[in-house]
């Protein structure tokens, strides 16, 4: 199934995560028989990534948000898996610090942008920005308000100097998240990802949804598009990601660039070296 055309967010259109499954599969009845296409998809990214670097020409910026415990980390893990740490480069947004605060609310994004040959990933965002601060309070809505607009401006200014950007929202249920926490109590190899504010977070679950929802409807443009990833199954989410980052990367109709170097001469350099070597 064409996961990109299913999951994506028209631009302009209306958006009620009520109306969505987060526990749609497509048509894979299960894990092990949609891995054969998992891993055919993630060989295709680890070639398409190769040819990404060696070109230069065309940067790729992954944006990953969702609720605690949706998986961005999982998303992080699995995508780049499948490169070579050389072209890559991902980063974690936290609450600002000191020093963010005193500038504007890009600011430390734009440095992290991944450049000309490079994918980078974002886990969180610019999008805390019209999430968190607007569930909580932490601007004036004034402020806030605005900042759709300055996100839309910022990524198309990037997309026309070469970065492709695509942006997932990890959408898992309610339920699904209690589930998740209570398999990090008991399992004391995750208790390092257990934060006090998770339960705090989880009761304003309806605000959030809203923020999401704005965002999703704001910001999901042509040059930018946001993509809905159903995340209660794990390798469902996993695989729609790998799919929707494959068909991305060949759009690019990526090449290898031209040699250096006269591959004649260089030829004949390596038949003379061999020849003296007695290498046949
Ligand atoms: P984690 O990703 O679980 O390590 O948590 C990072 C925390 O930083 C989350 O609670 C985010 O909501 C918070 N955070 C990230 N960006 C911002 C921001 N711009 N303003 C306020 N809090 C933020
Ligand atoms: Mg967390």
């Amino acid at each position: 199934m064409d996961y990109r055309s299913k999951l994506i967010v028209k631009p302009g259109s209306h958006v009620k995560l009520a109306d969505i499954d987060p526990g749609f599969r497509g048509h894979h009845e299960s894990h092990k028989l949609a891995e054969p296409e998992m891993e055919a998809a993630l060989a295709d990214i680890t070639s398409l990534q190769e040819l990404l670097y060696a070109e230069k020409k065309h940067a790729l910026l992954i944006v990953l948000q969702g609720i605690d415990a949706a998986g961005k980390d999982g998303v992080c893990w699995h995508v780049i898996r499948a490169m070579n740490p050389q072209g890559t480069s991902v980063t974690g947004f936290k609450q600002p610090t000191a020093e963010e605060r005193t500038h504007d609310f890009l600011w430390r994004v734009h440095k992290h942008v991944p450049g000309l040959g490079q994918v980078g990933v974002f886990n969180r965002s610019h999008y805390e920005d019209v999430l968190v601060v607007r569930v909580h309070d932490l601007a004036p809505k004034h402020v806030w308000e605005k900042r759709y607009d300055a996100i839309n401006r910022f990524e198309s200014e990037l997309t026309e100097s070469g970065v492709t950007i695509i942006k997932f929202f990890l959408y898992i249920s309610k339920e699904e998240q209690l589930g998740r926490f209570k398999q990090r109590l008991d399992d004391p190899a995750r208790h390092w990802k257990i934060s006090e504010s998770d339960y705090s977070e989880r009761e304003l679950w309806d605000d959030y949804t809203k923020a999401y929802e704005a965002m999703l409807q704001r910001c999901s443009t042509a040059h930018a598009p946001w993509y809905v990833l159903p995340s209660n199954h794990k390798w469902f989410r996993n695989l729609a990601a790998s799919q929707i980052i494959l068909e991305t990367l060949t759009d690019m109709k990526l090449k290898a660039p031209a040699p250096t170097v006269n591959i004649d001469e260089i030829r004949e350099k390596y038949h003379k070296a061999a020849s003296e070597e007695g290498v046949t």
